[in-house]
């Protein structure tokens, strides 16, 4: 069984927590795109851990994670996290981490552009996280890429590394007037933190077409979501990568396969990281309140998230873009503290409201049409069933669920991993 999991919004909605929830019914969960720019929080008897490039599936000793074609790897990166994961008792080994050969690999002159692009576009930046994605997926595409595969052959390497340098100080000292990169120092960084990940990198298709054959269960985890996904997201303020579950099978390496489901995570209220229209956003003390209420700072850049009430509008496109069975709604227990809850529920165009999400120069006009429903005003991170919860949250979910047009399966309640329910 193929099962992709991914983000109805613009990420951040706790899907970290819900793999490492629901991964202890599948073998194997892949990591199909983007990079170390996003960070998934999982917290379990072990500890707080944070995953930029991991599968959330790391921490569960018995599945098998796949590090998938679709993604950039910043070697470096990878070597802290893979170490703070060890350090805290995690086994990995490759028997449960394999990484694609057709991974590509971020390279310290990726986060130098992405930096410099950002200094020169000044205040018309796009609040880039500076971790090289945007440059390294442009370079995937002009194959000027360097893939994880290629630290096999390391002659082939140097003499293939001093080619790309030479092009790439065309850019960075060409045009930006930086200081050029050696290709001995990037040749160096690769040896130095590829040495250890030799052993991790094969052909992951291969693996995954025998767990195909073994009927074994497969989960593709994404990041971001919806909005940020390259197409079909609010470009150009999205991520650089497909964080579409129609593109799981072929970011993971198995690209003739097809998902049996797609459960969409969803969180009660917005969040937004960066730049960009992101019509449903609250300001001042009413933010404020519910930022620090759910904990709104960014996993990898600790940066301060927008954040506003739910939004119909975008969730209901996420829904239909992502392709979802069913929904898991994430962190409603931080929305106990109010009175009522605010839910975007149309927007305003010109005086036209709509309820379709509009793409371009609509969507910066587009002003939010608000509706309020009851709260609850208790705490309800300790209900485990649909009798527990009050009839008020029992509403909001149905409310939510009508709205999206998708069902509401599961429901967290706190960021621990047996804090949900199942309706
Ligand atoms: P991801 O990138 O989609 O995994 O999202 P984040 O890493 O931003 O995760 C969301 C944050 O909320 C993490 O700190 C989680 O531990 C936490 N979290 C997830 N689900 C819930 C929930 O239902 N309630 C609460 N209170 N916290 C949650």
């Amino acid at each position: 069984m193929l099962t992709s999991i991914v983000g109805i919004n613009w990420g951040d909605e706790g899907k970290g927590r819900m793999v490492d929830l629901l991964a202890q019914d599948y073998d194997v969960v892949c990591r199909y795109q983007g990079g170390n720019n996003a960070g998934h929080t999982v917290v379990n008897s072990s500890g707080k851990f944070i995953l930029n490039l991991l599968p959330s599936g790391i921490l569960r000793p018995e599945v098998v994670n796949i590090m998938g074609n679709g993604m950039v790897i910043d070697l470096e990166h990878l070597h802290k996290e893979l170490g703070n994961l060890k350090n805290s008792g995690i086994k990995i080994t490759p028997d449960n981490l394999k990484i694609s050969n057709k991974a590509i690999i971020c390279l310290p002159y990726h986060v130098k552009q992405d930096i410099l692009e950002e200094e020169r576009l000044e205040d018309m930046k796009f609040g880039s996280t500076r971790r090289g994605i945007a440059p390294v997926y442009g370079d995937k595409y002009l194959k000027k890429g360097i893939r994880m595969g290629d630290l096999l052959n390391e002659d082939k390497l140097k003499k293939h590394v001093e080619q790309i340098v030479e092009w790439k100080n065309l850019t960075i000292s060409g045009a930006y007037k930086s200081t050029a990169f050696c290709s001995d120092d990037i040749y160096n960084w690769l040896l130095k933190y590829g040495k250890e990940f030799k052993e991790y990198i094969c052909d992951v298709s291969l693996y995954l077409d025998s767990c195909i054959r073994e009927n074994k269960k497969i989960m593709f985890e994404a990041q971001l979501g919806a909005l940020r996904d390259i197409d079909f997201g609010i470009y150009p303020y999205t991520s650089s990568s497909s964080t579409i579950a129609a593109y799981a099978p072929i970011g993971a390496g198995i690209p003739g396969s097809k998902l049996d489901n797609t459960i969409g995570i969803m969180k009660a209220y917005s969040s937004c990281v960066g730049e960009g229209p992101f019509t449903c956003e609250m300001f001042g003390e009413e933010a404020n309140a519910l930022r620090e209420a759910g904990g709104e700072y960014g996993a990898s850049t600790g940066r301060p998230r927008r954040v506003g009430p739910f939004d119909v509008v975008a969730s209901k496109y996420g829904v239909k873009v992502q392709g979802a069975d069913i929904l898991a709604l994430t962190k409603l227990d931080i929305l106990s503290y109010m009175d009522r809850i605010p839910v975007v529920t149309a927007y305003d165009i010109n005086g036209k409201i709509t309820e379709e999400f509009p793409i371009g120069s609509e969507l910066d006009i587009a002003q939010p049409v608000i509706e309020y429903v009851d709260g609850w005003k208790c705490d309800i991170g300790k209900c485990r069933n649909e009798s527990e919860l009050p009839k008020a949250t029992y509403d909001y979910i149905k409310y939510l669920e009508d709205k999206v047009g998708c069902k509401i399966k599961y429901v967290s309640v706190g960021a621990e991993r047996e804090d949900y329910l199942i309706l």
